[in-house]
C-alpha cells in the first residue's frame, strides 16, 4: 500500500488547501488557493489534482453549514450561507466526479477532531473535542474515530453565553448577536478592542476575557459529552498560552462539579498537528473510502 496516494482538501471560507498524501500521511504535494466563487475555486482544485500524481480517493474537510446526510439530494453541498455564491455549491459531487475517485466529506472541525484523536500524542483519548476559533467558532466531538453527529452537524459556536461583568460589547453574530461566536470570534475581538488579535500579544486583559467566554463552551462540552481532551485550533484559538488560560477559566466555570479530568494539564490543549489537523483529517477520510 505504500504507493497508494490519497487527496485531501480543506475547504475554508477564505482559502482552500489541497494536498496529495502518502500512505504514511506525509504531504507530498500541496497548494493553497483563495476561496472565490464555487466554479472557479473547485475548477482550480481539480486542476491541481490533474497536475499531481494520481490519487486513489479524496477526503474533503469543508466549512459549513454543509449537508452531510447521505440520503439528502443535497448531500455534500454547502447549505444556505451568507457567503455569496456558495449556497448549494456541490463540493463533494463536483470533485468526486471530476476526479473519478471515491470521496467523502466532513466538516473542517470534524476532520480536525478525527486527526487530533488518531494522530495526536499518546495516550490517545477515546473522546476528543476540537474547537476552532478564527473568523467564526466551530466545534466537533469525535468518539473512537467517528464524529458525533445528529440530524445535522453541530453548531456549538452559536451557544448562548453569560456576559462577563463589565463587557458591554453587543456581539456580532448576524443571527443571535451575542452568542459565543458573536462575542468571541476573531472579528469580535478586533471590533471590541480596536486591535487585530494577531497584534494583541501582551494584552492579558483581552485574552482573559476571551478565555472566560471560551470556557463556557468547554463547560457545555464537558457536561454534554465528557470528552477526555478539548483541543483549541484556528487563528485565534491556537494562540500560544490561550489553552492554559481556558483550562484555568474552565475550572472556575465548573465550580468543582463533575470536573473529572479537567485537572489534567492536557485537558485543554493547542493542536498537536498545528495547522494540518483538518487537512490530515481529510486524508484519513480519503483512506477510509479505500477500505469501504
Ligand atoms: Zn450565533
Amino acid at each position: 500500500m505504500t504507493g497508494t496516494l490519497v487527496g485531501a482538501v480543506e475547504a475554508g471560507g477564505t482559502k482552500f488547501r489541497c494536498a496529495v498524501v502518502s500512505s504514511d500521511l506525509t504531504i507530498v504535494d500541496s497548494c493553497s488557493l483563495p476561496t472565490t466563487d464555487p466554479d472557479i475555486t473547485l475548477a482550480t482544485v481539480v486542476e491541481f489534482f490533474g497536475r499531481s500524481e494520481p490519487v486513489a480517493a479524496l477526503g474533503i474537510a469543508s466549512f459549513g453549514p454543509v449537508d452531510l446526510d447521505p440520503d439528502s439530494p443535497g448531500y455534500g453541498s454547502i447549505r444556505d450561507t451568507p457567503k455569496p455564491g456558495w449556497s448549494g455549491a456541490p463540493i463533494l459531487s463536483r470533485l468526486s466526479e471530476a476526479l473519478s475517485v471515491p470521496a467523502g466529506i466532513q466538516t473542517d472541525v470534524e476532520a480536525a477532531a478525527v486527526a487530533e484523536q488518531a494522530l495526536g500524542p499518546e495516550p490517545r483519548p477515546r473522546r476528543l473535542a476540537y474547537v476552532t476559533v478564527g473568523t467564526g467558532i466551530g466545534a466537533a466531538v469525535v468518539v473512537d474515530g467517528t464524529p458525533w453527529r445528529g440530524r445535522h452537524h453541530s453548531e456549538l459556536g452559536h451557544i448562548p453565553v453569560r456576559r462577563v461583568a463589565g463587557d458591554d460589547y453587543p456581539g456580532r453574530c448576524p443571527f443571535h448577536g451575542d452568542c459565543l461566536e458573536g462575542m468571541a470570534c476573531g472579528p469580535a475581538i478586533a471590533e471590541r478592542w480596536g486591535i487585530d488579535p494577531a497584534d494583541a500579544g501582551g494584552r492579558d486583559d483581552i485574552w482573559q476575557l476571551e478565555a472566560s467566554y471560551l470556557a463556557q463552551l468547554v463547560r457545555v462540552l464537558t457536561y454534554s459529552f465528557a470528552p477526555d481532551r478539548v483541543v483549541f485550533g484556528g487563528g485565534v484559538g491556537a494562540r500560544p498560552g490561550l489553552a492554559e488560560m481556558i483550562r484555568a477559566a474552565t475550572r472556575t466555570e465548573l465550580g468543582g462539579y463533575a470536573d473529572y479530568g479537567t485537572g489534567d494539564d492536557a485537558f485543554v490543549t493547542a493542536p498537536a498537528l498545528g495547522n494540518d489537523s483538518g487537512l490530515l483529517g481529510a486524508a484519513l477520510l480519503a483512506r477510509s473510502r479505500l477500505e469501504d
